[in-house]
């Protein structure tokens, strides 16, 4: 397996990550591309079509002007700030309730509503159908939020026709910044194709339909995607902000800190060491450990990455970081377990064959699976891909990140895992 000389992004990461001649992800050069774009011209851009969809909203008589999809964290905090507060628009927000929430979470969500004086509508799937997709989703594809992403990729559109709010607005474009799957220059827009083929693992709502799973067509129903005829109508439209502007989701993090009293865990999850992503998802753990036990590597990798782009880490306190957070079992596991109905034995019978075996071999003697490559093992060439280091004290677990990154492993906090 080879490994990024730059990041910890191993060849198997998903949704597809290419290596150039240096040995550096495209990811790495995602992040790096940042630096080459005139912003200023990029911001103007977003201005013109904010008062393009402005004007058209008041052509309308809608009261509304774009839709902001939230799930309550720091990237929904910044998009209503921005578009609230610096754009002067007028949003509807819109979140899919996964049920799986975190108290935090939920009290994060009612903030941006509290301070930002915006409305929101808020879609509650049911807690029978949750369990029939997750479970069958876990057996079909090792994916135990696969509803989130269909849910919040999905009845954001849904809205949209049914209230004719056209612009869909995005924070950052995840598989961009991750593996660097679109480059800047493309200026990408959200599509039905990338929902289904990255988000959705190339299932739409009708495909969970049969006797095995006993899902229905009103278990699917907030996840079926507007028509053709419905999208063309309306003329829907949803664009990501990281196109238009320099992402940098631990400052805009802090800000919100600051300004808007958003929520910071005060202990982390049991999978990584950061303090203020994923902090309405209680599930994450689990959904994380599945990406660990298929493809060997886990959000301690991910995080570690991200934070070595930016020069607050170098890539061995990062390859530390992964030996000692991406093989964890995390406690919430059972409660899940208990939520789909099944053994522990019955979950890991289910990944087996989704095990991908350049990382992962069966001991002949014991039956047990173990990672037979690692990262720690690729450690040659990595001082041709270096970047520079920020100051001291801006570094990860530097004085003025104390609040947002902990490696302290003996706290947890306790939740139940249906919180809607
Ligand atoms: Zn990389």
């Amino acid at each position: 397996m080879n490994y990024c000389k730059r990041c910890l992004y191993p060849e198997n990461a998903k949704p597809t990550i290419i290596f150039d001649e240096q040995g550096v992800c495209s990811g790495c050069r995602y992040h790096e591309s940042r630096q080459t774009i005139d912003w200023s011209e990029r911001e103007k851009l977003l201005r013109e079509i904010l008062a393009e969809y402005k004007q058209k909203a008041k052509e309308a008589g809608n009261p509304y002007d774009c839709i902001i999809p939230v799930s309550g964290g720091k990237d929904s905090h910044y998009q209503v700030y921005l578009m609230k507060v610096v754009y002067g628009m007028n949003p509807l927000l819109v979140t899919y309730n996964h049920t799986f929430n975190t108290k935090l979470g939920l009290r994060n969500l009612n903030n941006i509503v509290e301070k930002f004086g915006v409305d929101l509508i808020r879609f509650t799937a049911n807690t029978e159908s949750v369990r029939k997709i997750s479970r069958y989703m876990v057996k079909t594809v090792g994916d135990i939020t696969w509803h989130y992403h269909a849910g919040i990729r999905t009845f954001p559109f849904q809205v949209s026709v049914k209230w004719n709010i056209p612009l869909v607005i995005w924070g950052e474009h995840g598989f961009a910044e991750i593996v660097g799957l679109v480059s800047l220059e493309d200026m990408v827009e959200f599509t039905k194709w990338t929902r289904q083929e990255h988000d959705m693992r190339g299932y739409e709502p009708e495909d969970l339909i049969n006797e095995e799973s006993g899902i229905t067509s009103l278990d699917v129903a907030p996840y079926v995607f507007p028509t053709e005829e419905q999208i063309s109508e309306t003329g829907m439209r949803g664009i990501y902000l990281s196109n238009f502007m320099y992402w940098d989701a631990l400052e805009q993090a802090k800000e919100m800190v600051h300004r808007y009293d958003f929520g910071l865990r005060e202990v982390p999850n049991e999978r990584s060491f950061v303090l203020h992503a994923k902090s309405d998802d209680h599930a994450n753990d689990v959904h994380d450990y599945l990406k660990y036990l298929k493809f060997g590597y886990g959000r301690a990798t991910d995080d570690a990455t991200t934070e070595i782009r930016h020069g607050r880490m170098t890539r061995e306190e990062g390859t530390q970081l992964v030996s000692e957070y991406d093989s964890v079992r995390p406690s919430t596991l059972q409660s899940y377990l208990d939520f789909m109905g099944i053994t522990e034995q019955t979950f890991l019978d289910w990944v087996e064959p989704m095990r991908d075996l350049n990382i992962w071999e069966k001991h002949k003697s014991t039956e047990m699976w173990v990672v037979k490559d690692s990262i720690v093992l690729d450690d040659r060439e990595v001082d041709d891909a270096r970047l520079l280091l920020v100051r001291p004290e801006d570094r990860t677990f530097g004085s003025n990140n104390k609040r947002f990154f902990c490696r302290d492993k003996s706290k947890h906090i306790e939740y139940s895992p249906i919180t809607l």
